[in-house]
């Protein structure tokens, strides 16, 4: 858990009331679309033929808006996210900026990553 101050409580307080965004304390990222899983219970995986993903350019350009809500961390899901090739650049990016980050991975992949998690 991370602690927060007055002023960011006051604006988290403020998106609430006011339904404009002040402040952003967690964001979640999706950095490659397609999954290469097929669980029954999900239909991730039914789109992978319109495969979308995040750039170094997007996570840059993200930097401002992240910093200027408040925001603590970022989550980076999917799709499974390490199908993106960029996904440890992106991660070394946004922990030079924002303060945590966290992946939402499933399985398969992370054994075989997890030499770098
Ligand atoms: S691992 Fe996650 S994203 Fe992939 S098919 Fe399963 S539930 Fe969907």
């Amino acid at each position: 858990m991370f602690s927060q101050s007055i002023y960011h409580t006051f604006q988290r307080y403020r998106t609430l009331k006011t339904h404009t965004i002040k402040a952003l304390p967690i964001v979640i990222l999706m950095p490659h679309s397609a999954c290469n899983c097929r669980c029954v219970m999900c239909d991730i995986w039914k789109d992978n033929k319109n495969l979308k993903q995040l750039t170094e350019k997007d996570i840059e350009g993200l930097l401002d808006s992240l910093r200027k809500f408040g925001t603590r961390q970022v989550v980076m899901s999917g799709g499974e996210a390490l199908l993106n090739q960029n996904f440890f650049r992106f991660c070394e990016i946004l922990q030079k900026s924002i303060l945590k980050s966290a992946c939402c991975l499933q399985a398969l992949l992370s054994k075989k990553m997890q030499p770098h998690l």
